[in-house]
């Protein structure tokens, strides 16, 4: 699942390529994965992108006339890349872009299920879609993330991953940065005490940094998380095997030792709770 970082590292990527040529064609894309249809994705025809910009999960080429913004959700399973003449070309993409001298921006997704959008707006339209979302994750300080914490009591991992709160974090980076700040999933939001909200947001930081680094030089997910999807390798602190559990929706992975003073942490999946 794509999350600040590696999203980070492929706007750069795009940024550039994007930006050199005019399109050429807008389209097809699959019916389930096109939000919109007015403006018709021809609009984009003739027009050229300034490049590639991303607000929380999404990434977004608005036209250098400024009048139009294409805006990608990738969700779970959704891959954007930038094709050069020659390269080989999924058969189905659930959405493709040629530029004038052939190269394309292809959007694949994994799976049957099609949950990956394109929406083409106006840059007015783009506000509204966007406003829900939080600040983003790296460029919270103590003082900003701290007033966030007071405002509700919610269990870290929870509210960490909620993109109306702070935007950029799901569950691989929420699990890596509570480990780094060696803090419980489960430890309640109003609860830290000012040196730990300090150490929150310095571990947000340096991992979401470490992982923009990581990504930017094409590392897979297995190198780059340290804690996610580690259950029984060692913990990287302090060698105790890595725990999981389950909660909400989600596998939580942490610490015993470094996270929650030796304690192993309880089921709180929603279906556990309803029984
Ligand atoms: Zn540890």
């Amino acid at each position: 699942m794509p999350e600040l970082p590696e999203m980070e590292a492929w706007r750069r990527e795009l940024d550039e390529p994007v930006s050199a040529f005019p399109i050429a064609k807008a389209g097809p894309a699959h019916i389930a994965t096109l939000k919109t249809f007015d403006p018709p994705l021809s609009a984009l025809e003739g027009r050229r992108f300034t490049g590639a910009e991303r607000r929380a999960k999404r990434m977004l080429f608005p036209t250098a006339d400024g009048e139009l913004v294409l805006l990608v959700h990738l969700m779970t399973a959704g891959r954007l890349r930038y094709l050069l003449v020659g390269e080989k070309r999924p058969k189905t993409p659930a959405f493709r872009l040629a530029f004038e001298g052939g190269a394309e921006l292809i959007l694949t997704e994994a799976g049957k299920k099609k949950r990956a959008g394109v929406w083409l707006l106006a840059p007015e339209a783009v506000e509204l879609e966007l406003g829900h979302l939080g600040p983003e994750a790296n460029e919270l300080d103590a003082a900003q993330l701290g007033e966030i914490l007071a405002g509700e009591s919610r269990r870290l991992h929870s509210l960490l991953r909620d993109q109306r709160v702070i935007a950029g974090i799901g569950r691989a980076w929420a699990n890596e940065i509570l480990h780094a700040a060696q803090l419980s999933p489960y430890a309640l939001s109003r609860d830290l005490v000012p040196g730990q909200v300090q150490k929150l947001a310095e571990a947000m930081r340096s991992e979401l940094d470490r992982g923009l680094e990581l990504r930017e030089r094409g590392a897979n997910d297995a190198r780059t998380y340290r804690v996610h999807n580690k259950l029984g390798e060692p913990c990287y602190v302090c060698g105790t095997p890595i725990a999981q559990v389950d909660f909400e929706e989600h596998t939580i992975y942490y610490c015993p030792e470094c996270q929650t003073g030796g304690r192993v942490l309880k089921d709180r999946r929603l279906s556990r709770l309803l029984r």
